[in-house]
């Protein structure tokens, strides 16, 4: 069985994508912030980090860069989910982020992509070796 991390500050978002995932069968981990997400894929190596970006102590851009950083867990598939993205960030480009979806995102629409990304597994993510078979069109 798939585990997700979901990191998320804001408790009910977190709350409602924990139940739908968790009805889709997947283990559900939740991080308030992206500190405690770091700490915990470091520790629980979840198969697959679904991050905001807006988040205290450290935000999605520092979570993901920490992750693709890291040894062991640099290969995590990670994807996006965010409701402040302007267009034209030139973040996007270098966060090594599978997906960026927008909140508020349906459901469906949410698990086929984490479930996309668990069947995918653990992939390059870095400059010229990326090999990611999901990069959606990040066309924000
Ligand atoms: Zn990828």
């Amino acid at each position: 069985m798939a585990v997700l991390l979901i990191a998320e500050d804001d408790e009910d978002i977190a709350a409602v994508i924990a139940r739908v995932c968790k009805r889709a069968g997947l283990t559900v981990l939740r991080a308030p912030d992206g500190q405690v997400a770091l700490e915990m894929i470091i520790k629980e190596r979840p198969d697959v980090l679904l991050t905001d970006l807006g988040m205290p102590r450290m935000d999605g851009w520092e979570l993901i860069r920490a992750v693709r950083a890291h040894d062991g867990v640099r290969d995590t598939p990670v994807a996006i989910l965010t409701g402040q993205l302007t267009p034209g960030d030139p973040r996007v480009a270098e966060a090594h982020a599978c997906a960026i979806l927008m909140k508020p995102c349906p459901n469906d629409q949410l698990l086929l992509m984490i479930e996309k990304l668990a069947t995918v597994g653990p992939h390059g993510h870095s400059g010229a070796e990326s090999r990611c078979p999901v990069r959606n069109p990040v066309t924000v």
